[in-house]
Formats: C-alpha cells, structure tokens, sequence
C-alpha cells in the first residue's frame, strides 16, 4: 500500500505578522493548526472574506496555539462555512477565546452597523463576518488539552503542548504523523509549529519551553531584526509613578483588556510589595478587562503568580485593586484624584473607556498618560506619542497638558536572541525551519541569523506555498 508524503501548506502569517493558518495534510486527513483574522491594512483584510482554498468540511482537526484574535479570530468564520471537527487548545486558551471571540462577533456587528450607516459597502447591507451564534457553535466543538499530555487523535496522528510564555494559555505544538502501521514505510514525521514565543523573565508570563529535536519547525518571527530594549520595566514605572503622585496626580494607563492590564496590575503591587512604594488605589475600568482577570486568577499554574503565598487570594485583584465593570462605576472615577491609577481600554486609543477618561484627564497637568505597548500608525495613541498639543476625542476639542510618557520593553514576543535561544536545546538539525509571522524584513533576517549562527536549513514561505515534507531534504 502507498501512503502520500505529508504536506503543509502556509495559509496566512506568511511574510506578514496575521492571519495564521495552517494546514497539514497527513494519512488522507486534514489537520489545521490556527486560524486567525488579518488585521491591519485593508488589502490584508479583505482576506478575511476570501472563500477558503479547502474544503472547511474536510478538515478533521484544528490545533489553536493560543487566543490572540490573529490567531483564532476566524474560528467562527470557518464553523460557519462547514467544519465540524474538534478544536484543541489549552485550557486557559478555552477560557480566554469564550471572551476573545464574544468580543470579536460584537465588533464585527458595530463595524457593519457602521459602514452600513456611512453606505461605505458595495454589500448591501454589510454583513459581519459572523455574529453571536456562530462564536457558540464554535466554542461547542472546543476541547481542553493540558500542557505536557500527549494525545492521540488517530492512529498515525497525535500532538502535544508545550508552554510558549507570550499570553495565558499560549502553547507551541509538537504534532507527530506517521509511525508504527500508519505513514510511509512506518516513517515519522515531528513538526512543531512555535505559536507566538514570549519573553524569557517577562511580566507574569513563564519562560517558553525550548523547541525539542524535530524534522520540521515552524516558527514565529515578530521580532526576527530587532532586540528589546534592557532598561527595567520596574525602574521606569516607578518613575512616572512616583513623579505623577507627587504632583497630585492620576495615572491613566491604556491597556489591552487581556494579558497587558494584567501585567500592569503585576507590576505596580510588586512596586507595593517590595516595599519600593506606598500602596496606591488601582483601578481597573473594562468589563472585559476584568473577565480577562478573574481567569488570569483561575490558573495560577500558568504565569508568575502563585495564589498558595498570599491566603488563596490573587494579587490581581488585592486589596488595592478595584475592578469595575459597570459604566455608573466608571463614570465615578471622574471624581477621584491622585494619587491613584486607572487602567483601561482599548490599548491604542482607538475606542472605550479609556476615551473618556483621556478627555476627562489630559487637560490636566498633574496627570500623566502612560502607553504601554505598540501604537499603530494613525492612532491617537500614536498622536499623542509624538507630542500633539490638541486632539479630537467623541467629537471634541481636547488640550493636552497632562504629560505623556512611554513604557518601553513590555513586548510579549522574544526578540532576535530570545528566539535564538528558543532553538538552543536542538541537537539534531531539523530538515527545515520555516520562517513565518514577520514581517518579510524580520522573517529574513531571522532566517539567516539561524542559518549561520545553528547551520540549520531555512525557508520563508510565501502565502499560499505548499510543500511536501518528505521531498524537503
Ligand atoms: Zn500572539
């Protein structure tokens, strides 16, 4: 009997940093491993409405690495265009999409609200790409996988997770075809598909897991040119902190809901605890950004903070963290001076309640406005990044007189190195690794830091390559 070789194909996150998608074909089946929105630039997410290159029917598996909308942001999409097979990811990640995926249903429906109100679309009326019902019909074909616990799906297929640090729940899989009585000649195949790599000693997230010995990696390259910036994150919040606080101050600090706020929260009771500062009321004002700490709570085992050392309670929601989810709480923190710190979303400015706050604060001198993390390009927190006097907030003129400062070094993906040092624990050489989530500048540097430095053979898919891993020598 003849068995054809596996194949993988690069469906999205090829030379960009979304949309990504995989599809291993194995033993006659179809196994995917995430399947994630475009976001950014229109061209690119127009391809979140592209009528898929399979059959979503035909896929049996889908593998999730972890819950960031790039990565799981189409789940409901391809449910709605047949696939019924199961959905494997970890636990933290099954908790975590529930609120992800909700969101993202709810958004879709406000931005075809919006375009059809504007008559921005040829569709009339626009459509989202998929509403409420479809985010349920998803989450009822979810599985749970621990970290660490090898599963079989069939015979000739099994997969395991391991930690990638980067967010809760993050996992790198290891998917094994072939083997005894299954594949070529009883031939195995290994490929591990890295997910998104965090940090080495970063804020609440482990340390990822170094890649294990295998045929075939795939692996993320955000920041295949760049290193991170040394200077600790500690340091620089205790700064800004402290000199707000002394003038009388807020603290206004825009946050993505999930795994920033978090980590911000982290930061400053570490501030508290190590005795470094006076405890100081934080406020965490997001519906979502709250749900997103209760689970953050509910797996201690999956980040830095350990529930047994402080009596069962979690420091994410201490004695000095206030959590608010209702608008007449938030609307009360209007009232509130410093010193006191208010974090909330979304973390680009580009929408909730962090608007209000901004026209409420920034015309104060006192105050400061700490950004946190990447600010895209036409952004209002860009605009104020680079020192606009006057911005527009819900229609409104806004002086800005509170000051603006930048918390560097809180990235969530490994840099040049850290990847480097990802790959550390190989001996044998893969047959290839596969450079994909980068920008085509960082995919290619990465490629080629890896080709001299480990002597390993390389590759930087294009979208839509397909290769057949037996022939790949
Ligand atoms: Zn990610």
């Amino acid at each position: 009997m003849t068995f054809a070789m596996p194949r993988l194909s690069f469906l999205g996150a090829a030379r960009t940093v979304t949309g990504s998608q995989y599809l291993l074909e194995a033993n006659g089946t179809l196994l995917m491993v995430d399947c994630g929105l475009y976001q950014g630039e229109k061209a690119l997410r127009l391809r979140n409405w592209a009528e898929p290159e399979f059959d979503p029917a035909r896929v049996r598996w889908l593998i999730l690495t972890h819950t960031h909308l790039d990565h799981v942001g189409r789940v409901p999409r391809l449910v709605k265009q047949g696939f019924r097979g199961c959905i494997f990811c970890t636990p933290p990640t099954r908790a975590l999409a529930e609120l992800m995926l909700k969101d993202s249903a709810h958004l879709q429906k406000e931005d075809a609200g919006y375009f059809n109100r504007k008559g921005y679309t040829k569709h009339k009326p626009a459509l989202p790409l998929y509403d409420e019902q479809d985010v349920e019909d998803a989450l009822g074909l979810f599985e749970e996988t621990p970290l660490g616990e090898e599963r079989e799906l069939t015979k000739g297929v099994r997969f395991v997770f391991r930690d990638a640090g980067h967010i809760l729940g993050a996992a790198s899989a290891e998917i094994i075809v072939g083997g005894d009585g299954a594949g070529v000649n009883g031939r195995e195949w290994r490929i591990v598909f890295s997910g998104d790599i965090g940090r080495f000693d970063a804020v609440l997230a482990k340390d990822p897991e170094p890649a294990p010995d295998a045929d075939f990696i795939v692996m993320e390259s955000t920041y295949g040119s760049r290193e991170h910036d040394e200077t600790s994150v500690l340091d620089q919040l205790e700064a800004v902190l402290k000199s707000t606080f002394s003038r009388g101050g807020v603290l206004l600090v825009p946050a993505f809901a999930v795994s920033r706020a978090q980590q911000m929260i982290f930061l400053m009771e570490e501030l508290v605890t190590t005795g470094r500062m006076r405890p100081f009321p934080i406020h965490l004002d997001s519906p979502m950004a709250v749900d997103a700490t209760l689970i953050y709570s509910r797996f201690p085992d999956h980040h830095r903070v350990s529930l047994r050392s402080i009596g069962g309670g979690s420091v994410l929601y201490g004695k000095w963290v206030h959590l608010h989810k209702s608008r007449k709480e938030s609307e009360a923190l209007n009232e509130i001076r410093g010193p006191a710190v208010i974090v909330s979303s979304s973390g680009m400015l580009a929408g909730g309640r962090i608007l209000h706050h901004c026209r409420v604060r920034l015309p104060h001198a006192e105050n400061t406005l700490l950004i946190t993390g990447y600010q895209a390009a036409t952004t209002l927190g860009r605009a104020l990044l680079d020192g606009a006097r006057r911005v527009r907030i819900h229609k409104q003129e806004v002086a800005v007189r509170a000051a603006v400062d930048e918390l560097r070094g809180m990235s969530g993906h490994a840099d040049s190195s850290e990847l480097l040092r990802w790959l550390a624990r190989i001996e044998a050489p893969p047959r290839c690794v596969f450079i994909t989530h980068g920008e085509e500048e960082s995919a290619f540097a990465l490629a080629e830091r890896i080709r001299k430095e480990r002597g390993f053979k390389t590759h930087v898919p294009s979208i839509g390559e397909s290769v057949e891993l037996g022939t790949s020598e």
